[in-house]
């Protein structure tokens, strides 16, 4: 399958028999060094120090914020998420408490009232919140910070809970925009995952929200889920393609039942087959792109106008924790039990549990138990990812001058796989330019691999998800 869109860099050909082939296992790289590299040696002073150097020179870009909401009403079996279950709002009322306390302490570290270009509510369920306690979290970051007119304010809805004041109460606290999880319109794959979800309750909140004038609305589903077949995924396809939403993510199951609890549950008799979840990628891929989406990288589509696609085009695409963005080159400020960071040239993850999360703002520091201060070689390598993963070429010559390496010499460890993949046609190298081609567009993660230091170093592939 070829497409001759006229965006180029979104020009891609699904070559079935490659991906087939070199579908392996492989990080998502929404940051690089992936987060599995962070240690403990990072420190909550550490963080600290990070964040008063924010007052100094090109630090001074406005910041990106992410809460973490931990609590679920039900478990999806699918879930990877670190999550808390339980159906008792008060929980929520004490975590706010520590949250509040979480900002208060970073933004008071700060050296200045930080001006706000992105901030997002992710999960767990941030909708598992009231209305009260949504009001009461914008509050507290509105307290401390300074939202810009033109941010990105999004949040991840579970419509089965959501009515639609709830999505007009949103907007009026500034959201605008917003993620919401479908995962299969298909009653027999809901109930395999445990996620009962009619379409009446997605209809209601994206009308809600087209209504109170959110301007990105994103829908996720999840391929490789059990019961699902070709035909099943074609019939929720079509649904959501009649939908219309402005993004789409069609992610891929990763069945890791060692590492996610949940998953167990889950007959593995009743997963569609590797060969069987390619041809439902390939149908997808055909009747989205068919539909007149723009095929942005690795899982996500949106529609031409959307800005995700115009940052396709103009080369602007980025990349962080919640995939692909227009705002990853700010700082990110996590919150929240397990929230992950990124300051200057570190990375910093918060405490995953709750006990712990609880203890250390209790005992007055920041709850951040691992983390990384980036060494010259892995900025330099994030910056070929990023490079590879968004804009889907790289310039030698530009490396060279920035990071004043000799690329050929730097890389002699890596040039034999870059061979390897020219050959199989993914990419091309003529020593000035590192090149996407369209047939790589689909292995990214296959080629971003080859610059990633750490991996090599530490053979811990296993635990990933496949790439496909
Ligand atoms: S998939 Fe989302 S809603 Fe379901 S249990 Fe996991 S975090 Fe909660």
């Amino acid at each position: 399958m070829k497409t001759t869109h006229p965006f180029s860099p979104a020009h891609f050909e699904f070559d079935r028999e490659l991906i087939e082939r070199l579908d392996g296992s492989g990080p998502r790289y929404t940051s690089y060094p992936t987060a599995d590299r962070f240690t403990s040696g990072f420190s909550p002073k550490d963080y600290q120090h990070r964040l008063q150097q924010r007052q100094i020179g090109a630090n001074r870009k406005p910041v990106s914020l992410y809460a973490h909401i931990p609590f679920c009403n039900t478990v999806c079996y699918y879930c990877g998420c670190n999550k808390i279950i339980t159906k008792d709002k008060s929980k929520a009322d004490l975590y706010l408490d520590y949250l509040e306390r979480e900002v208060e302490m970073v933004a008071g570290t700060l050296a200045a009232r930080e001006k706000v270009i992105q901030l997002h509510f992710g999960g767990g369920t941030p909708t598992f919140l009231s209305d009260e306690q949504l009001q009461r979290l914008i509050g507290i970051f509105k307290k401390h910070f300074e939202f810009l007119s033109d941010g990105e304010y999004s949040i991840e809805i579970d419509p089965r809970k959501v009515k639609r004041e709830t999505v007009l109460q949103l907007a009026k606290l500034g959201f605008n925009r917003m993620s919401v999880g479908v995962q299969d319109f298909d009653l027999d794959v809901q109930t395999a995952v445990n996620r009962v979800q009619t379409e009446e309750e997605t209809l209601e909140v994206i009308n809600a929200a087209r209504e109170a004038g959110f301007k990105s609305i994103s829908i996720d589903l999840i391929y490789g889920l059990p019961r699902q077949t070709r035909e099943s995924v074609r019939r929720t396809l079509e649904k959501v393609i009649a939908i219309s939403p402005d993004r789409l993510s069609f992610y891929n199951y990763a069945h890791l039942p060692t590492v996610f609890m949940p998953q167990r549950r889950i007959d593995e008799a009743e997963l569609p087959s590797p060969s069987q979840k390619l041809d439902i990628l390939q149908d997808a891929v055909q009747m989205l792109t068919d539909a007149g989406y723009v095929f942005i990288g690795m899982d996500h589509f949106a529609k031409p106008d959307d800005e995700l696609a115009v940052a396709l085009r103009q080369g602007r695409l980025q990349r962080n924790f919640q995939g692909y963005s227009t705002h990853a080159d700010c700082d990110m400020l996590g919150f929240g039990v397990s929230s992950i960071g990124k300051v200057g040239s570190c990375y910093c993850q918060n405490d995953k549990t709750l006990e712990g999360y609880y203890a250390a703002i209790d005992a007055g520091h920041p709850p951040i138990v691992r983390g990384m201060t980036l060494t010259k070689d892995d900025i330099l390598r994030r910056t070929i990812i990023q490079a590879l993963m968004c804009r889907f070429s790289l310039s030698v010559e530009a490396m060279e001058e920035i990071y004043a390496i000799n690329f050929a010499q730097y890389f002699e460890a890596e040039m034999p796989r870059i061979r390897e993949l020219q050959q199989e046609g993914l990419l091309s190298f003529d020593g000035d330019f590192l090149m996407v081609e369209p047939k790589g567009r689909f292995l990214i993660r296959n080629i971003a691999m080859i610059f990633d230091r750490h991996l090599r170093e530490r053979e811990t592939k296993a635990r990933y998800s496949r790439t496909i």
